[in-house]
């Protein structure tokens, strides 16, 4: 009897020194804020939700393209440093050049590895990685996929909306059978009353299709083996190039938002494309008007625009005081991505207000707009949206490119702008209430402390797609801060 006493006492001394002991999220985070490596891995243990700015092929890294390009037969033109799916002349074939010095070349051009900026811009360098890896990231859909779920997986991401065009270049295809000049109305009828539409977005899903099937098979989703990209929901948000001529992004808006109708796997349209480009900036009201014409035909569909990804200098003055604004305004976008110009932008404080009053979000990518832009620390509005309640989701637009990852811009946000856990949590939890994701939140007006539903969430989660991952995070939340 007295040693079962003794017993007891001892085992209510051990819990409450573990009580005593036990530290909440916030007080570690602020325990290993100073030191890196630590508050690295605090970061990635931590659930982040979803990553609502990233390009499915911008996510791979390099060595898979040149892996793939070398599997497929595919060339290196080494004076390009770019991937060519013909073989011809001197071209150097890819599975030569996995063994040469130019492989270690390649991986520097196909990303933003090693980059120096002596010779070439990050801008510059950062834009032209797309169409040097273009012929092996067109041919790899579904292993993009594969890649980019499982890698988002296993630093807790739950949610990937990835931002690709799975028509693949058909869109833009029919866009040029279109009579020049034609107003908005006739060239969507054009686009209707035609069959090479439908085969387009037929095309277009049966590559979506294809990526989550391989998802499933290459990951062992369902099994006992499942991997850790499993469990993220992934959306798209068809993309749409700003730089091609009228006709053609009218053609590539009407295919999205006609495959976006019957798709619920593509959510949304974004606007590509660098935005200080020629016919990017001297069109940039064209594609305003599009929208305006086109979002109350399909009043479903949700819209995010690159806007303001521009700094001083990089266009004139003029040029950096009006993208978010008629994003916000005109196309009526829902999201902003990057949003670097807001402090230039006509009468900000009075955007920045409309934004928060309408909950438009903003992506911000911390480590792209400092490779692309030059723009970090003091020169970033993050600390601007936040102060003036802009709803803020960390993106990492894109993490193959700039060899980084989620967990990176967490951690920028940590170390440059001295966000707390309590800041970090909301923008997690901002990255799904504020996500393209089907049906009702779990939350009332965005507050994160009022639930819609009271006792059966479950079955309120069963019926909405955004509820159930909002679900998901909040107890993968709970338990991270156990
Ligand atoms: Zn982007």
């Amino acid at each position: 009897m007295q040693f079962r006493r003794v017993l007891l006492l001892i085992a209510l001394v051990v819990s409450v020194a573990q009580l005593a002991l036990a530290q909440t999220a916030s007080e570690r985070l602020e325990a290993v804020r100073k030191d890196p490596l630590r508050l690295r891995q605090f970061l990635e243990a931590m659930p982040k939700g979803g990553d609502l700015h990233n390009h499915l092929s911008g996510d791979v890294y390099a060595e898979s393209f040149m892996q793939w390009a070398a599997n497929d037969g595919f060339c290196i033109d080494d004076d390009k440093l770019a991937i060519v799916a013909k073989c011809e002349g001197t071209l150097v074939p890819a599975a030569t050049a996995l063994t040469s010095p130019l492989y270690q070349q390649m991986l520097d051009a196909l990303s933003m590895r090693q980059f120096k900026g002596t010779m070439e811009s990050g801008h510059d360098h950062f834009f032209a990685t797309f169409s040097k890896f273009g012929a092996a990231s067109r041919a790899h859909a579904a292993d993009m996929m594969v890649e980019a779920v499982q890698r988002f997986g296993s630093e807790n991401v739950d949610y990937l909306e990835t931002i690709y065009a799975p028509d693949r270049g058909g869109a833009s295809r029919l866009g040029f059978e279109l009579t020049k000049g034609a107003d908005f109305k006739s060239m969507r009828d054009q686009l209707l009353a035609g069959t090479s539409m439908k085969a387009v977005i037929a095309d277009a899903r049966k590559t979506l299709d294809d990526a989550e099937a391989a998802v499933k098979t290459q990951l062992k989703c369902g099994t006992p083996d499942a991997m850790a990209g499993c469990r993220v929901d992934v959306r798209i948000v068809d993309e749409v190039h700003r730089g091609i001529p009228r006709e053609a992004l009218f053609a590539e808006l009407v295919v999205g938002f006609e495959l976006a109708s019957i798709d619920p796997r593509v959510v949304g349209i974004n606007p590509v494309m660098p935005e200080d480009g020629y016919v990017s900036m001297t069109t940039f009201n064209d594609l305003m008007q599009m929208f305006a014409y086109l979002r109350p035909l399909y009043p479903n569909i949700r819209i995010s625009t690159h806007a303001g990804e521009l700094a001083p200098g990089l266009v004139p003055p003029e040029g950096l005081r009006f993208h978010i604004r008629d994003s916000v305004m005109i196309a009526k976008a829902e999201r902003i991505g990057h949003g670097v110009d807001i402090a230039r932008e006509t009468n900000a404080p009075e955007l920045l207000r409309t934004m928060a009053k309408r909950g438009v979000a903003v992506e911000i990518c911390l480590t792209s707009n400092d490779v692309i832009l030059g723009v970090r620390g003091k020169d970033h509005p993050l600390p601007m949206y936040l102060r003036n309640h802009v709803p803020v989701a960390l993106a990492s637009d894109d993490p193959g490119v700039s060899r980084i990852d989620l967990t990176n811009e967490f951690q920028r946000a940590v170390e440059e702008f001295g966000l707390t856990y309590a800041e970090l949590k909301k923008l997690v939890r901002n990255s799904i209430e504020y996500s393209f994701l089907a049906g009702e939140s779990l939350f009332v007006n965005h507050d994160y402390a009022k639930r819609a539903c009271t006792a059966s969430c479950d079955a309120f989660a069963e019926k909405n797609a955004k509820a159930r991952v909002q679900l998901k995070l909040e107890k993968r939340l709970a338990e991270f801060e156990k």
